[in-house]
């Protein structure tokens, strides 16, 4: 007898999965089995002081791991700005490190090269100045946004 293809892949999926769920229950139990004397016998051994400790050292581990994925996420931010250039972390533009000029990151992540033009205030609110920049290729639309604090110069 011949089974349907999708039936076969079910079926050896099922027994699969059956099987792993027993080599779990079976390792839940030994372990069981295993941590209660252990947590009976060592547990009024240790000591306030080795439990702030512990304590210490897994917030310290904790912390570390908090930055770890903090210093990634930023890292694949970044990642697609080729060299000689700067993102800009508040209106996400790239700025070319030698010049100072802008560049669409959109289109750089893309290795096209796009300056971007306009720069014209639309908006002067309290101390900030809003410069709008928009990109060259008719296929991206990028545009973003850049607030400059106005320093007011007093004269006497
Ligand atoms: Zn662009």
């Amino acid at each position: 007898m011949r089974l349907p293809e999708p039936l076969k892949e079910r079926l050896i999926q099922g027994i699969i999965t059956g099987f792993l769920g027993a080599l779990g229950y079976a390792l839940s139990m030994l372990a069981a089995d295993v941590t209660l004397p252990l947590i009976d016998h060592v547990w009024p051994a240790v000591t306030r002081r080795t439990l702030l400790w512990l304590c210490l050292t897994l917030l310290l581990v904790l912390g570390g791991f908090a930055w770890w994925v903090w210093w990634l996420h930023q890292k694949e931010e970044m990642a697609g700005i080729p060299k000689g250039f700067t993102q800009d972390l508040k209106s996400g533009m790239a700025v070319e490190d030698a010049t100072g000029k802008f560049f669409c990151s959109r289109c750089l992540i893309q290795k096209r090269k796009s300056q971007l033009y306009g720069g014209l205030t639309t908006s002067r609110e309290r101390n900030v100045e809003t410069h709008a920049w928009h990109c060259k290729v008719k296929e991206c639309g990028g545009s973003y946004l850049q607030m400059i604090e106005i320093q007011r110069v007093r004269r006497k």
